[in-house]
């Protein structure tokens, strides 16, 4: 790469969670190493964070239009709240109800205690359960003797729904597991890779031959799994706003450009040095461009196609064939008095046999403390996801109404919300179908032969937000560690 100077040039391009991590990487690596940096973040909308976006009201409501907390057993996500100095802003969902529930047939039925995403250690707390016929109940307790898959090597991979109706039958796929699981991805379960989301499962089978099995063995492995799956997961006192804030005070304004959209990226032509020696061009906003030594895509894979193009075709189709989902989510805020159900969970998911509007939805009031003012709640849905697209294309008063509609019967509402608000995220939520893990290896074969030019963001590693910032991390390490010394250095 043809630096002109001692200081590398590098432009990151989208400022949600994955370019911003991989910004303030590159901060810590510079100040770390008495390293100059020329850095630029491009982002093209008025407001950092990309899906993270808090809104705290005056009137004592603090709304999540996009994630309301993140895991922490995946480290890349605490480790950074760490170095932000963030610990103390830290929150941990409320003791009180740390339960979700599930509808059936119309009515909320609280989720078998210990059940893991697929499955429980204990037969019991299914037997129990009100969510499964008995025909079904029996058909998932049989699971530790159906026949594990023969062949399977550690890259075998299957759709969720495939692999859960073998092992645990239609009605646990139906009832239980396409909500939790799909809902997390807002998939496809035909359709999603579990090798790609959930490979611990294809590795129980594997060997142990049953999940059940291999959930017992790893209980009594670890000393216990109470399966409380809620003390896993942290927000911020003041929303998950506040790491974005605080990763943009560490990369500093002279850093960032707002509302800049960028349009292109190519090579640059009047240079001598071999094409793939030569810095990069990228074009903003359609006039303007700047030179770089490193470019860092953090902009969703969609865009990050587009910009391709011009690249490598072939890298650019690969990358722009990884499917994504659309969802909204509908906020609505009401008096307690309005609701008559308990609120004894902190939330809920719908199956899509069910033949509701809504995803799911969450109790943020009462999952987190300081989400709405005293003698008040906040409730929000999640409406759209591969499954039911097309309610992405109604408005916002029709997307409210129908949303209104499933809370009120779910949760026996009284009268019309205090205030309602719809966010839309088109195209946020990649989709890892069957295959997806190839998919990621051809398209970090293609990267290699690009030097200087990274990807980020949630298409790839993971769509958690640890995963994206872990992925971006990642890329920034590889990229300072093949900077050149300094000279003398
Ligand atoms: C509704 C919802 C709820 C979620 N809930 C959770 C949760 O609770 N916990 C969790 O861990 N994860 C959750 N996720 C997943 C997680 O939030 C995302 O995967 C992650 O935040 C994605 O971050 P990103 O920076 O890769 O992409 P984005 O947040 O999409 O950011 C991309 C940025 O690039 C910018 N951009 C795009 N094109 C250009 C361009 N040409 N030029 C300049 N800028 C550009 C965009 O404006 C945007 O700011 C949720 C996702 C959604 C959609």
């Amino acid at each position: 790469m043809t630096s002109t100077s001692d200081k590398p040039r590098i432009v990151i391009v989208g400022g949600g969670v994955s370019g911003l991590s991989a910004a303030h990487r590159l901060v810590e690596w510079s100040r770390d190493n008495g390293r100059p940096i020329d850095l630029s973040l491009v982002e093209g909308s008025d407001r950092l964070g990309g899906v993270i976006h808090t809104i705290r009201r005056d009137d004592g409501f603090l709304l999540e239009a996009g994630p309301d907390n993140f895991i922490t057993n995946k480290p890349a996500g605490i480790r950074l709240v760490e170095r932000l100095g963030l610990t103390d802003e830290l929150i941990e969902p409320n003791e009180q109800h740390r339960r979700a529930m599930v509808v059936r047939k119309g009515r909320l039925c609280a989720i078998p205690d210990g059940f893991q995403l697929m499955a429980s250690p204990s037969v019991w707390s299914v037997l129990r359960s009100p969510i499964f016929s008995w025909g079904g109940k029996l058909r998932m307790a049989m699971e530790p003797f159906v026949k594990a898959k023969r062949d399977m090597d550690a890259a075998y991979d299957e759709s969720l729904a495939s692999f859960v109706t073998r092992r645990f039958g239609k009605e646990a796929l139906d009832r239980l597991i396409q909500p939790m699981i799909g809902g997390i991805y807002t998939a496809d379960p035909q359709t999603l890779s579990l090798r790609a989301t959930l490979p611990r499962f294809l590795d129980m089978e594997r060997e142990y031959g049953s999940v059940v099995r291999g959930l017992r063995k790893r209980r009594s492995g670890t000393g216990g799994d109470t399966g409380a799956r809620y003390s896993l997961f942290v927000s911020f006192r003041g929303g998950m706003s506040t790491m974005i804030d605080a990763l943009s005070r560490v990369i500093g304004q002279e850093s960032i450009r707002m509302n800049t959209r960028v349009t292109g990226l190519q090579r640059a032509s009047e240079s001598d040095a071999p094409c793939d020696q030569r810095p990069w061009r990228v074009e903003i906003d359609g006039r303007e461009s700047i030179e770089a030594d490193h470019v860092v895509l953090a902009c969703g894979a969609r865009r990050s196609a587009d910009l391709l193009q011009q690249v490598d075709t072939e890298l650019a189709d690969v990358v722009g064939s990884v499917a994504h989902a659309s969802s909204a989510v509908v906020h609505l805020a009401f008096r307690r008095k309005q609701v008559g159900h308990r609120l004894d969970a902190f939330g809920f998911v719908v199956p899509h046999v069910e033949g509701m509007n809504i995803l799911a939805g969450s109790f943020s009031s009462v999952k987190y403390a300081g989400r709405a003012p005293d003698e008040h709640v906040l409730l929000r849905a999640f409406v759209g996801g591969a499954l039911q697209p097309d309610l992405m294309q109604l408005d916002d008063a029709a997307i409210t109404r129908v949303v209104q509609t499933d809370l009120a019967s779910l949760l026996s509402i009284q009268g019309g919300p205090k205030f309602t608000t719809v966010h839309r995220w088109f195209d946020a939520m990649p989709q890892y179908e069957v295959g997806h893990l190839q998919r990621v290896e051809t398209i970090e074969a293609s990267l290699a032969n690009h030097t200087g030019l990274a990807l980020a963001g949630n298409a790839l590693g993971g769509v958690g937000i640890p995963d994206c910032i872990a992925q971006a991390e990642r890329v920034v390490d590889d990229l300072t560690a093949n900077l050149p010394a300094l000279a003398g250095g």
